[in-house]
Formats: C-alpha cells, structure tokens, sequence
C-alpha cells in the first residue's frame, strides 16, 4: 500500500471523453485516459485489503492491489509484468470491460470504487509505447500440434499460451480477420482493430499460424440453411480432417446464433440482427466495401433489446445519422443505484447509461413488441404494448397498446447457442442451453466428450465478456498442455 491516507485523501477520477458532437462525427475511440498523475492518484486510493474482493471479483484474477501501489510508485514497468502475468490482452479489457473489480473493490462499500480498469487502460498503453510488450518464444518446441478454433478472445489466449509452452499452434477462422466479436461486433468506436492486428503480429512470432477464411464443420451447410451468422469463409476443413492431422483440438466458437422475435411482420424489410448492422460497419471502417450496407441515416431506428449489444446500436446508428433513436427492454426500469449492503461484493443490478446512450436515445423499459408493420414489404412502425411483472410472470397492461414509427428495426436481443451444426460436426455432446459441454474442474476440465477436443469461451459458457473468455482460453490451454504432456507450468 503505497499511500496509507490515500483513499481518504483523493476522489475518484473517471476517464474522460470526447464531446458528443465531435465524437459521433467518425467511428475512432473517444476515451481520454488518464495521464501518468492522475494515474499516479489513483493508485493511491487503493487500501491494499488484506482480503482485496477486487482480485476475486476479476475474472482473470488481476493482482489488482499489487499494480495499483506500483503505478502510486512511478513503476510503470514492473506493473506491467503484474498486469501480464494474468492477463494476456490488458488493452481490450481495460478498454470494454465493465469492471465487475470495480464493484467488488471494498472502497464500493460506502465510497467510490478505485478506478482499476482505467490504471489496467494505462498501464498496458504505456507498455506498448515503451516496447515493453515482446513476444515471448517457447525456448523448446514439444513437437505436439494444436488446432484452436475460432479467434475471439478465447481462441486467441488459448493459443498464445499454448504457443508459449512450445506446441505448434495453428488458429482457424472462417472470418476474414482475427478476433471474433472484437472485430466483427464490438464497434471501432469502443475499441480500435488495431490493437488486435499488434497482438496477431505479437502472436505471429511467437509461432501461431493463423488461417483465416477457414471454415471448420462439415463439409456440407455448416452453419445451417439461412444462418445469418457473419462468415467469409472459402475454404472448409472437417473435424475428421482436423483429428487426423492435430493432437489436441480447441473449440472457442463463440455463441453465435442471435435470438429472434418471430411476431407478426418479422419478414418485412428493414428488420435486422444487431450482428447483420454491426459488422458492416466494422468492415467499412477496415477499408472493405460492403454492398447494399445497412444504413440508419435519415431513419428513425428502433433497437430492441436493452443490453450492450444494443447500446452499440444505439452509438453506431447516431453516427449514420439517424433521426431517431430508440431503445426497447423488456424488463422494468432499474433503479439508478445499487442497495451496496445488499449486493457488495457482486455485480449489482442498477440503471446503466453507457457512452452510446449520452449521444442521443430514447430508453423504453417493460415494453414488448408484438407486431412489425409495414407497406410495400418495408417495415414503417411496431406495435407495441406495456407489460409488468405478476408473480414472476410477464403480463401485458390492458389498454397500453400503441403504435411506434420505424424506418428500421434492430434486434440485439442476446445469443441464445452456439451454432448447433458445428458442434454436431464434431459430436460434441451439448449442456441443456446449447452449449458444448465441459467442466471447469481443475483435473478434466475444458475437455468434452470427444477425444481430444476441448471447448472454452462462450462456445461453452454461454454469450459472456472478453474477460470471461481471456480466462477461459487461459484455463483451457494449460488443460490442453496437461493432457499433451502429462503435466503443465501454465498459470490458471
Ligand atoms: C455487439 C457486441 C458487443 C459486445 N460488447 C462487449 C463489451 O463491451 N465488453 C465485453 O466484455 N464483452 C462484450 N461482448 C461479449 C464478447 O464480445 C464475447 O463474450 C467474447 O467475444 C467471446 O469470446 P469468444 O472467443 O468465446 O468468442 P467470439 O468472440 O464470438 O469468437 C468466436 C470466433 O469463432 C469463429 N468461428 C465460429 N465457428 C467457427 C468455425 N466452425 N470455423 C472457424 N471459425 C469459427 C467466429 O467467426 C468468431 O470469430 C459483446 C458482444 C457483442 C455481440
Ligand atoms: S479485466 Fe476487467 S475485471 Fe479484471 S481488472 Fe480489468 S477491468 Fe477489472
């Protein structure tokens, strides 16, 4: 603990941002971060608990305290050797994470939490601009050949950490670049490509080989007839193919197949999945044309669906230029702050207004959608209804029908699976939501029922975070090394 006075001395310090009416004019990040004094602050806030929830409450269990007394103490690099020891992409997830550290610090209790994810943000950028972050080759190659399978998050630390303990990793992708929903989903403006396209490099020397446009499933329809899953894919490989040739196979698919609202009208024009609308912005962004690209300008745009994906909708279609933008969600409004007594150290329910939401949105909370209507084929309006909770079930409030313009209609309303024909392809044996199923058990853990093959990330738990997935591609490749090897030096 650097400071002992620290955090009664000092107030939090959010970072900052652009202003709404330069920011929403481009798709680049916003985010002031903090500079090398604020920092420095706001380290000195941290108590060093002796039982610090924070560590717990991260995902990839970050040694939160440790890299917060040596930003409080200049040693910027020495924290980051903490930060790296735990973490092996710190600048997506002190970019996009939600912090659910942040709410399990104890200062939460009856103050402002630390800002830990805005030292992580610092800490790893200033990292990168001193060269810090070097790929570290394996000084012995184990001879032992691994696939991994999709390269979100959870594919990409799966095989970075395998290539670190010396296997020869090669990273399939059907899409056309690297990064799963960080590339195609998350918008630029929440986190720029570039920092995915720095760590592929890192990878790149560290001996991954990537193979992107690369399909894995079976060799017939192997998403299934209409799937609106993104996929550039010109090349597929069969599991059959994939367990001849590779001693230990990683599946970190990710949870792809959006949840539908099959009302009234859902076949009219107009009416897209967040995961059509999103990716083609990012690939503009990337310098591709995008035929027929799904455009909000001069719309009025309704987003069904409350949650992040959502939000991104909401930040992307006011930088097309929308007339109008509103949110749906179907539960009631959340109260604007927590009961901390009662929620501390936990990830408390309470009203989120994310970035996206302060450029310009309208928030509907318990309202239901229960017909899309249009003219000529094209979607014009909802119909909509109110609705309240009555033991526990959802029922509609008589007489609050109305009719609500729209021009175009997106639904972000969550990913119910992975895509089922994938794990199918492979045999893998599915838990009661869709998901492939494996145990995080220390001994066992990540592998399905499948010889060799192991899942991790939302393929197996479900549509999650970045942290969660990091975690898990970390957890399963030392599971991997383990089976390969007989033991494992990885870090879970
Ligand atoms: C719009 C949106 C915004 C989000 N925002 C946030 C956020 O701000 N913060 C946060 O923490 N989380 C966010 N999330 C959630 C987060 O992105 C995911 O939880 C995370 O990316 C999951 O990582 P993953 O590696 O398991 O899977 P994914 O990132 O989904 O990657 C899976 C990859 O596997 C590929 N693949 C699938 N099947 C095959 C196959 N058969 N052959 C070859 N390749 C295949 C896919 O093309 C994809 O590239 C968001 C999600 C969405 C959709
Ligand atoms: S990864 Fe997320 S939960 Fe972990 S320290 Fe960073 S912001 Fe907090």
């Amino acid at each position: 603990m650097g400071k002992i006075t620290g955090f009664m001395e000092h107030e939090r310090i959010e970072e900052g941002y652009k202003p709404v009416e330069e920011r929403v004019k481009h798709h680049k990040e916003f985010v002031v971060g903090l500079d090398d004094a604020q920092a420095k602050v706001q380290g000195a806030r941290c108590m060093d608990c002796g039982t610090p929830f924070c560590n717990s409450g991260c995902p990839v269990n970050n040694v939160i305290p440790d890299f917060n007394d040596l930003v409080y103490r200049a040693d910027w690099q020495s924290a980051f050797v903490v930060l790296d020891s735990t973490n092996n992409f710190p600048e997506f997830t002190g970019r996009i994470c939600p912090a659910p550290c942040e709410a399990a610090c104890v200062l939460n209790v009856n103050d402002d939490a630390v800002g830990i994810k805005s030292i992580e943000h610092a800490i790893i950028d200033r990292a990168w601009d001193e060269g810090w972050v070097a790929p570290r080759v394996a000084k012995h190659k184990t001879g032992k050949k691994v696939a991994v399978v999709g390269s979100g998050p959870a594919g990409m630390a799966a095989a970075q950490q395998l290539a670190r303990v010396g296997h020869d990793v090669t990273l399939f992708e059907k899409n056309d670049r690297i990064g799963g929903l960080l590339r195609y989903g998350i918008p630029d403006f929440k986190m720029e490509k570039s920092h995915i396209d720095r760590r592929v490099e890192q990878m790149k020397a560290e001996g991954v080989t990537f193979r992107t446009g690369v399909m894995v499933g079976a060799a017939k329809d192997p998403l299934g007839k209409g799937s609106k899953v993104t996929n550039w894919a010109k090349e597929t490989v069969t599991p059959e193919e994939l367990q001849k040739e590779f001693d230990a196979i990683v599946l970190t698919g990710g949870a792809e197949q959006s949840r539908d609202l099959p009302v009234p009208g859902r076949d009219l024009d107009g009416i897209h999945f967040a995961m059509e609308f999103l990716p083609q912005q990012n690939k503009i962004n990337a310098g591709d044309k995008v035929k027929g690209q799904i455009r909000a300008d001069g719309k009025n745009v309704i987003v069904i669906g409350g949650g992040d994906t959502g939000s991104d909708c909401v930040g992307t279609s006011n930088r097309h230029g929308a007339v109008s933008v509103t949110q749906f969600e179907l539960m009631p409004q959340p109260p604007e702050e927590e009961n901390r007594p009662l929620t501390w150290p936990y990830w408390p329910y309470k009203l989120r207004t994310s970035s996206s939401h302060e450029e310009g949105c309208e928030r509907e909370f318990a309202i239901s959608t229960k017909e899309f209507i249009g003219e000529k084929g094209k979607v014009t309006g909802l119909k909509t209804v109110r609705v309240e909770w009555k033991d526990g079930k959802m029922v509609e409030v008589a007489g609050s029908e109305q009719v609500l313009k729209a021009d175009l209609v997106l639904l972000a309303m969550g990913f119910v699976s992975p895509v089922a024909n994938i794990l199918e392809a492979f045999g893998v044996e599915k838990d009661a939501r869709g998901n492939a199923k494996a145990s995080v058990d220390f001994i066992g853990g990540y592998a399905t029922n499948v010889p060799k093959v192991f899942a991790a990330g939302d393929i197996r738990r479900g549509q999650s975070l970045v942290v969660w997935a990091i975690r898990e591609g970390r957890q399963a490749a030392r599971a991997v090394d383990e089976f390969l090897m007989g033991l494992s030096d990885l870090p879970r």
